[in-house]
């Protein structure tokens, strides 16, 4: 059987582990089909993963997130890491590599073996960009990719969700967009560890530069707190790129030499392990719904033979 319609686990983790991306193709598409192999899946990447920085890059369309991402690849390739990345796009219908196959700019690394770019959409599954992406991200940092880059549009809850998902949020920002009110109101300045004020060569990237500061020096931080660090970018002359990764890297040995590290993980642990709690409950539930279980505890709450209470508790019996 080929890797890309196998279902042997240890083998498609051995493969992926060896750095072949077609068992890492693989192995997301397990992941986004919710597979019953995702389980084993899950249990053969554990031992494999926690090595890899997740650095998430988020902001509205247009403001040059690809542009940005392919740039920090290049860098990232050019000191001999291996890099995975997945654009998540919380409103494509698609999935699999069809629309990144399509995005110009990250083509300057599509026959690169060492950096593997997937593009998911979060449409469709349940729990949105938290469902399947943190899986995703395992697979990639189970098959050796440091960093993992997780790229996805939008402003307000995407950037909420992709802060939960990596250990460094980038945000990105354009002159001439209102975009440093936006942050301010979508809560974003909150989870920004890293502002980057893209476009620096237009008119306004001072303001939006000096404004974006500002609203950092009004925020409260206990001493010690990381500082969100602001840097200015060209992305489309790849100016800026080095103070990026520096920057990238600053907050990253702040979260080691803090303890933040290990406190984000098992934070991100615990809404990784909810949602697949929920998950499962919820599949259960179906599951006594189309059983007749629900619907003859009811018909006894309805003829007044059964309090709803004492149903529910029946009905939660019957899940666990
Ligand atoms: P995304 O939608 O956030 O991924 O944005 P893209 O990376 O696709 O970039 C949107 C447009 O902005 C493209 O036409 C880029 O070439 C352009 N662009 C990206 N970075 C810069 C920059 O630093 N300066 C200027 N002037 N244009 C840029």
């Amino acid at each position: 059987m080929t890797l890309r319609r196998s279902r042997d686990v240890p083998t498609l983790v051995a493969a992926a582990r060896d750095g072949d991306p077609r068992a890492v193709a693989r192995l997301i598409s397990l992941v986004e089909d919710g597979d019953t192999a995702l389980p084993d899946i899950a249990a053969a990447l554990a031992p494999h993963t926690g090595r890899a920085a997740v650095i998430g890059l988020t902001g509205a369309p247009g403001v040059g997130k690809s542009t940005t991402t392919n740039e920090l690849v290049a860098a990232y390739r050019k000191v001999g890491r291996r890099v995975g990345v997945l654009a998540v796009d919380p409103s494509s219908p698609f999935t699999g590599g069809a629309i990144l196959g399509d995005r110009v700019r990250m083509q300057d690394h599509a026959t690169d073996p060492g950096v593997y770019i997937r593009s998911m959409s979060s449409r469709g599954h349940l729990g949105g960009l938290s469902a399947a992406t943190p899986q995703a991200a395992r697979v990639l940092d189970g098959a050796g990719c440091d960093p993992v880059l997780i790229e996805t549009v939008g402003v307000g809850q995407a950037e909420v969700e992709i802060a939960g998902l990596a250990d460094t949020t980038v945000v990105l920002l354009a002159p001439g967009m209102g975009d440093a009110i936006q942050a301010a109101k979508a809560g974003v300045l909150e989870t920004a560890d890293v502002f980057v004020v893209n476009k620096a060569d237009r008119d306004g990237a001072d303001a939006t530069y000096r404004d974006i500061q500002g609203m950092i020096g009004l925020g409260d931080r206990a001493p010690g707190e990381w500082r969100p660090r602001v840097v200015r970018c060209v992305a489309a002359r790849a100016e800026g790129i080095g103070e990026l990764v520096d920057a990238v890297d600053a907050h990253r040995s702040h979260l080691v030499t803090s303890g933040a590290l290990a406190a984000r993980r098992v934070r991100r642990a615990e809404a990784e392990v909810e949602a697949i709690a929920l998950g499962t409950l919820r599949a259960r539930m179906q599951d006594l719904r189309t059983g007749d279980t629900l619907s003859t505890l009811a018909r006894e709450v309805a003829e007044g033979r059964l309090d709803p209470y004492t149903a529910a508790d029946t009905l939660l019996a019957r899940l666990s």
